[in-house]
Parts: structure tokens; C-alpha cells; sequence
């Protein structure tokens, strides 16, 4: 390792979606002495493998697919000539910004006026859960599950259990049955779902696959290969009850049992945590206990939406320009701080988390923040000592999804502390298991009573649906004549009535999968359609899909097979692969 260490303007840590659009705001903002390090050969971070569509809905207004999601920021790093490393791990940070990282050209050392942590989080393990049994292989974590699927063409097994119901875990539940295996259930400890209402919908009940809340592995069982589980179900403090206990055969175990911000690098340097979200504390500007260092995205609180970690690494950006200016003009470095804040932002009881956890209040600012159990008709308030400063209704709250409330710091001038509070009833709309062919739906209580198949006093049918239109799952009541939507309520928005009628009359889905490729860098490109396809021509067209094959290079949205089995919709590329020429599909 050279003694020689070189400086840089900002050291951004980990080319993700937080990384990339970090870099690019801040060179947007005039800060051209960025260098980006990537572990991997690639910029882009978790999206590359996540090949679904339903990212950049608020931040661009379309579903794409996560390469496509990335592409968008890796293009924007490239045509402004932004530097950056990939191959290149991190392997320490030090608390006066000295970053050390290996790279292909050996050991490298940088000095930084300013540090940005974006290196994502990780996978809880069947370690940390430590479920009794042998150690055969067949058990993988949903993230491993899905690199082999999406990335190397490979399928983890053919008959799987998912334990955990968080959106990971559902999206594997699809994907491998889209791509032939069978999934026979997917396991909750908690006593609602744990991922978004649209995935339950999307991915399960699309596909028969059973939710089957307050239930748990208790034991793995065979030995050179997986060949049962053994399931219970869980009482309210989550132990399995006795007398439960099932026998679930399957050759693989996908573990979707939640993720924890990458925190090895963030301790090394000093960095205090937030025990809640596991990730750093920060302040308003994203700044860490450690003067100089920022965090953003998955590293400060696992997000639920990228389009919330690149919004939040853009106004990261704007605070470390503040940040760098400041320090120009008074050449101030104090190193570690005492605190995040003078204002220190307290959770009620019904709050899991907020981020910032403490703020200065002298600026506007993002408060970020999740519900602990799912409750709807809530009030989320906002007190200081001299009372409530701001209020707001939401339908429901569900702990799979963020909330973020824009505060004002006039609301908190002079304060000594800022609460934040929730209050509603509880949901029991996420709380109910399903068994295949079922609706998801649980009743909730008054007005929305009936159950799928009631009939309304007219005689109309209602139907309980749960729009999948965006991540807001808004629980819908839907009066059924004739096959034909009568009327729609439950709805935040039009798009819920088109969504109910088209639910009721011709369904209608999109799917992202993968064609094999030759003579790529990976074995596979990811596709989806260009337009939605009736549901009942799912497993037609995954069959035309699965016959297709390319060869490198391959284009983002380059058609890869027109009109797939006559419904009108196009096989698009998703991800941009070296070296092309398409071969008859
Ligand atoms: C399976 C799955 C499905 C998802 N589905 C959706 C969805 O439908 N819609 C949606 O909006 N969002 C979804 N998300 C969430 C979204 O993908 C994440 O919120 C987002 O990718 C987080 O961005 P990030 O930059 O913080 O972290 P990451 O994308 O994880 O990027 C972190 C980067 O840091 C690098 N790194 C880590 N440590 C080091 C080091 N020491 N040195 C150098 N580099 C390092 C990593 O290699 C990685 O590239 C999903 C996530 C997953 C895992
Ligand atoms: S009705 Fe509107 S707000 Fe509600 S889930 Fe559908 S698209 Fe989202």
C-alpha cells in the first residue's frame, strides 16, 4: 500500500441508486470533484437483479423495471464525465475522512472534504434467525435467490417455501413460479403481511400461492438436500405453538426475513447508529454524528421506494454543497460531533422509526417515517411543547410503507423537542391468510363489512379489491352488475376506478422475465412488455418468452419479439448488454 494519500472533493461509497443520483446532483450543483466506488463491476447497485417493473412512479411517472430505473442515473454519471471506480471495495473510512479501498491496482488511499455513505443494506440470514435442523443444501436468502434467476439463468430448486412475507419474498414467489417452479406457500411471522398490499395481490394471489400469517419454520429437515420443512403456527409473542406443527416438503427455502443497512464502515469511522433503523443517525442535511459524513438510501433506512432514496441522496447533495461552501469560508473541520441536533425528533409508541432523528431547525425539512403495526383512519401529528403544530389524515398506514411529511421550520422554531405521533385503529384488511384461489382481502370493520360475494342490497355484487396501481394498495369496495363496475369506493384516486374496472371485466398484467443470451457478459438480458396482456395469457406467453433467444449487444427497449402470441404487446430489452445481432426468435 503507497503512504501516499490523494484528495478528492466528496468520496461517494457504492454505486447505487443513492451513490449515482448523489453524484449527479452534486455535479449539477457545481461540485465537479466527485469519485464514485462500486464493489462491483457495475454501476447500479440492487437494481440490476430487481428485473420487475413498478420503479420511478413518482419520480418519473412510469413503471419501469429496476435496470431501466438505473440506466436512467448510470447515463446521466456518464454524460457528465463524473468519475468512478467499480471493482473497487471500501474497506475503511476513518472519523477525518480518510477512505481506504482495494481495487484491481491494489491498495488505494483518498482524503475527502466530504463522504457520502450509499452502500445499501443486506440480507438477514438463516443465521440470524437460527432455525433448528440440519444444514442441507436448498436454502438461500431472497436477494441470492434472485441474482441466480435474474442474473445467471439458474433456478435455486423447483418445489419452494417463502419464509417471510416482505416484498423480496413475493417477488421470488412470482418469479419462480413464472419460470416454472412450484411455490407452495409463503410463511408470516407477524400477523399481517409484511411487503405492500400490490404485491400480496400481484404476486401471490395472482398465482394461487397461499399467505399464511403467524406462521414460522421450526425446523429444517434432510441432509445433503433440503427436503422438508417443518411449520408452526405462532402465538401473540411470536412463539410456535405446540400441536401446530406441519410437515412442508420442498427442495428449497427462500429466506425473505428482512434487510439491515450495511453498517461495518459507517461504525469503523466513528459514525453513531439509530438501534431502530440500525443505520446512522443523521440530521436534517443527512449528516452523520461524524463531521463531513452523509448518508442516503438503503445505508440510513432500508426504503421502501427507490424513487425516495434518489430524492433523498438529491437533497443530501444540496447539503453537502452547503456543507463544503461553509467550510471554505470559516476552513472549520471539528471531526466528530456531539450530537445529530439540537431538536431532538421522539417517536410515539405507534412510530417504528423517523429519519432525521434529531434537526437543527433552522431550514425546511423531509421527516421520514414508519408505522408499527397497520392502521387505518390515522392522524399522524406533529408536537412541540407548545402543542401540535401540524396534523394529517391518512387513510391507512402500513408499516411496508414510508411516509414522508414536508416540515416547516417555522413550526419548530424555539422548540426543545419535536414529537411525532400516530394514532388509528388497527387494519385488519392485511391480516388475513389466504389459501390459493381465495381474495387476500380480510373485512375490515364498518363501512367496508362485506365480503367478496356479497350481494348489495340492489342485488349487486360487490367485490373487495386492492388497486394495484401504485404502492398506496387503496382498499376498494366495487359494485358488480353484469360483469360491469356499478360504482367504486375506497379509492385516493381516479385510476382506481379504471383499475377496478378493468379488474372486473378483462384483466390485465404486465411481466418482466429474462431471454437467454450468447456471447454477453451475463447469460441472460432482462425483458418485459411494452403493454400489459390480458392475465389469462400469462403462461402462453412466458412459453413463447422462454424460447426466445439473443445475442449480445443488446439495447434498452430494443424489441426482442413483436406482438407476442397476437396480444399486441411487444417483448422489450430492459438492460443494456455488450457486443448484437438478434437472432430468429
Ligand atoms: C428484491 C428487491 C425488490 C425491490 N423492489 C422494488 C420496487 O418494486 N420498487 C421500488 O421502488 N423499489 C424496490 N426495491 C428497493 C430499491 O431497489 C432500493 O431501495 C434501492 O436499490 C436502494 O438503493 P441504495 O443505493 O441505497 O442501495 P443499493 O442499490 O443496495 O446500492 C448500494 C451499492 O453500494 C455498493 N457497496 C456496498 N458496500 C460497498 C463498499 N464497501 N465499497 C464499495 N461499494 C460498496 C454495493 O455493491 C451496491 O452497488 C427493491 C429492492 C429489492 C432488494
Ligand atoms: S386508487 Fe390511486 S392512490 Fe389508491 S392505490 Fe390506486 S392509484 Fe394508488
Amino acid at each position: 500500500m503507497s503512504d501516499r494519500i490523494a484528495r478528492r472533493g466528496v468520496i461517494i461509497i457504492g454505486g447505487g441508486p443513492a451513490g449515482l443520483a448523489a453524484a449527479v446532483r452534486l455535479h449539477d450543483l457545481g461540485v465537479n470533484d466527485v469519485l464514485i466506488v462500486e464493489r462491483e463491476h457495475r454501476l447500479g447497485g440492487i437494481l440490476r437483479q430487481c428485473i420487475h417493473d413498478g420503479f420511478g412512479l413518482t419520480r418519473f411517472k412510469r413503471s419501469l423495471s429496476g435496470p431501466e430505473y438505473a440506466q436512467r442515473f448510470i447515463d446521466d454519471v456518464d454524460d457528465r464525465g463524473i468519475d468512478y471506480l467499480t471493482d473497487a471495495t471500501v474497506i475503511d473510512v476513518t472519523a477525518d475522512r480518510i477512505v481506504t479501498l482495494v481495487c484491481t491496482a491494489g491498495v488505494m488511499r483518498y482524503g475527502a472534504d466530504a463522504i457520502v455513505l450509499a452502500m445499501g443494506c443486506r440480507e438477514r440470514t438463516r443465521h440470524a434467525l437460527s432455525i433448528p435442523g440440519t444444514r442441507p443444501a436448498g436454502i438461500y436468502t431472497a436477494g441470492v435467490a434472485q441474482t441466480y434467476v435474474n442474473l445467471q439463468n439458474t433456478m435455486p430448486g423447483r418445489e419452494a417455501v417463502i419464509l417471510g412475507s416482505g416484498d423480496i419474498g413475493m417477488i421470488m414467489a412470482r418469479r419462480l413460479t413464472l419460470e416454472g417452479a412450484h411455490v407452495s406457500t409463503v410463511l408470516e411471522i407477524l400477523p399481517y403481511a409484511s411487503g405492500l398490499p400490490r404485491n400480496v395481490e400481484q404476486c401471490l394471489n395472482d398465482y394461487g400461492i397461499s399467505l399464511r400469517l403467524s406462521h414460522t419454520v421450526v425446523e429444517i429437515l434432510g441432509d445433503a438436500r433440503l427436503e422438508a420443512v417443518k411449520i408452526a403456527r405462532v402465538d401473540d409473542r411470536l412463539k410456535p405453538i405446540a400441536g401446530t406443527e406441519e410437515i412442508c416438503p420442498c427442495d428449497t427455502l427462500i429466506l425473505s426475513v428482512g434487510l439491515i443497512p450495511e453498517n461495518e464502515l459507517s461504525l469503523g469511522a466513528g459514525v453513531r447508529l439509530d438501534p431502530r433503523t440500525r443505520g446512522p443517525l443523521v440530521d436534517e442535511t443527512y449528516q452523520t454524528s461524524v463531521e463531513g459524513v452523509f448518508a442516503a438510501g438503503n445505508v440510513l433506512h432500508v426504503h421502501d421506494l427507490v424513487d425516495f432514496v434518489s430524492m433523498e441522496a438529491e437533497r443530501l447533495a444540496k447539503a453537502v454543497v452547503i456543507f463544503l461552501d461553509a467550510r471554505k469560508k470559516d476552513h472549520s473541520d471539528r471531526g466528530r460531533r456531539d450530537s445529530v441536533g439540537i431538536i431532538p425528533i421522539i417517536a410515539g409508541s405507534e412510530i417504528c422509526y423517523t429519519v432525521p432523528q434529531a434537526v437543527g431547525g433552522h431550514s425546511d425539512f423531509t421527516l421520514s417515517v414508519r408505522a408499527r403495526q397497520p392502521l387505518r383512519d390515522c392522524t399522524l401529528s406533529l408536537r412541540t411543547e407548545r402543542g401540535c403544530v401540524h396534523r394529517i389524515h391518512f387513510a391507512k398506514m402500513l408499516p411496508a410503507k414510508m411516509v414522508q411529511i414536508a416540515v416547516r421550520a417555522e413550526w419548530i422554531e424555539g422548540a426543545h423537542e419535536l414529537h411525532v405521533e400516530l394514532s388509528g385503529a388497527l387494519s385488519r384488511r392485511m391480516m388475513k391468510s389466504f389459501a390459493p384461489g381465495e381474495n387476500q382481502l380480510g373485512p375490515d370493520t364498518e363501512p367496508l363489512q362485506a365480503k367478496p360475494g356479497d350481494a348489495s342490497p340492489e342485488g349487486d355484487e360487490v367485490r373487495m379489491l386492492s388497486c394495484i396501481m401504485c404502492p398506496t394498495g387503496c382498499d376498494m369496495r366495487v359494485k358488480v352488475r353484469l360483469n360491469r363496475v356499478v360504482s367504486v369506493s375506497g379509492n385516493s384516486c381516479k385510476r382506481g376506478e379504471q383499475y377496478a374496472s378493468s379488474e372486473v371485466s378483462a384483466p390485465v398484467r404486465n411481466i418482466a422475465t429474462s431471454v437467454s443470451v450468447e456471447g454477453g457478459e451475463l447469460p441472460v438480458v432482462s425483458v418485459r412488455l411494452d403493454k400489459p396482456i390480458p392475465k389469462n395469457k400469462i403462461s402462453d406467453v412466458m412459453a413463447r418468452i422462454a424460447k426466445l433467444k439473443c445475442t449480445a449487444p443488446v439495447e434498452i427497449g430494443e424489441v426482442l419479439l413483436a406482438d407476442v402470441c397476437g396480444t399486441a404487446s411487444n417483448v422489450i430489452a430492459t438492460k443494456r448488454l455488450a457486443g448484437c445481432q438478434l437472432k430468429k426468435g
